[in-house]
């Protein structure tokens, strides 16, 4: 009998649980389907936004979630072409293979860009855990010789990022620049948000002068932005600003207003939760949204 209404009182708990979840997430993810982020793509593409399709997943370590993986970003980019939205793909590495073997990691990627080419559509690949930053860049200078269609984040807060940026612009790169979102230690990565936002600008200032190709300022820093736009104005170059779903989508509209490009990432599929958490973090006032979704 104790067991179970034991049983039934954690039900009732998961069920209150996963619908709190659903409500943190509701503002950032699209939603677990990928008819979810195919409509908020399509809402995206109607006041001017590029649309940046994300798969929630990452640190996989079963082969057939990864084979379902790569299945499900192929269904994206059938997809965005069926809809004919203006939308580009994100993964992360660790999501495709990365996390079990190198190799196995890299076919899937090749499989996924040679699919995107046939489509004419665009991959980023999103940087994680600095334990797999060395990988990442190297497996990215390699598809990067046959594929035109692949960019790779970079992320600020690692001290050694303006050598990773020269590195990748050596070989092409079509860079994302970002602050990053990992826990990292402190020999790895700036922890200051001073050093941090004073190491992207000089990343940035250095795309500007030296990148000749596109690029991508990912961020919502008003400070930034409006240093990117007055660079935009000294050096012609190709670049789009790029925020997340739900967040300063002020800023983006007026961003459009001004004629810049502008990309949205839009995160769906079932890992809810982690992403919610790590936007909580990072600006901790956006728990008041989700006190204000549950009052
Ligand atoms: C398109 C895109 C792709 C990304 N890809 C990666 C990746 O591959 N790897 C990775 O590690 N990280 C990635 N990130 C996350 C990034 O590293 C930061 O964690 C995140 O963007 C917050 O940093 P910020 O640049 O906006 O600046 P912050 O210093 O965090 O914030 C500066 C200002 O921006 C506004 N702001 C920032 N965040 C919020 C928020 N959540 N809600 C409301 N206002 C906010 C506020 O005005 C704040 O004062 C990506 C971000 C974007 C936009």
């Amino acid at each position: 009998m104790d067991i179970l209404i034991k049983s039934n009182y954690d039900d009732t708990m998961n069920t209150i649980y996963e619908q709190l979840v659903a409500k943190i997430a509701k503002r950032w993810i699209a939603g677990v389907e990928l008819d979810d982020a195919i409509m908020a793509c399509k809402e995206a593409n109607s006041i001017g936004l590029h649309g940046i399709i994300n798969y929630l997943g990452e640190d996989i370590l079963d082969r057939d979630i990864v084979k379902g993986a790569v299945k499900e970003y192929k269904s994206i980019l059938d997809a965005i072409e069926e809809e004919r939205l203006d939308c580009s793909i994100s993964l992360k590495s660790t999501q495709i293979g990365l996390a079990i073997d190198e190799v196995e990691c890299r076919n899937n990627l090749k499989e996924i860009l040679e699919y995107a080419s046939s489509y004419r559509k665009f991959i980023w690949i999103d940087m994680e855990s600095s334990k797999y930053l060395e990988k990442v860049v190297n497996m990215y200078i390699e598809v990067r010789r046959s594929y035109e269609n692949v960019g790779i984040a970079l992320q600020s807060y690692i001290r050694d990022a303006p050598i990773y940026l020269a590195q990748l612009l050596d070989a092409n790169a079509i860079i994302r620049l970002t602050k990053g979102a990992y826990r990292e230690d402190a020999s790895i990565v700036f922890k200051s948000k001073d050093m941090i936002d004073r190491n992207y600008i000089k990343l940035m200032e250095f795309l500007f002068k030296n990148s000749n190709d596109n690029f991508a300022i990912a961020t919502h820093d008003p400070k930034i932005i409006e240093l990117a736009e007055n660079l935009s104005k000294m050096y012609r170059c190709k670049f789009e600003f790029q925020m997340l779903r739900g967040i300063r989508d002020d800023l983006k509209k007026i961003l459009v207003g001004k004629g810049y490009a502008v990309g949205e990432y839009i995160p769906y599929g079932g890992k809810a939760l982690e992403y919610s958490i790590r936007r909580i973090k990072e600006h901790p006032t956006n728990i008041f949204l989700l006190i204000r979704s549950i009052v």
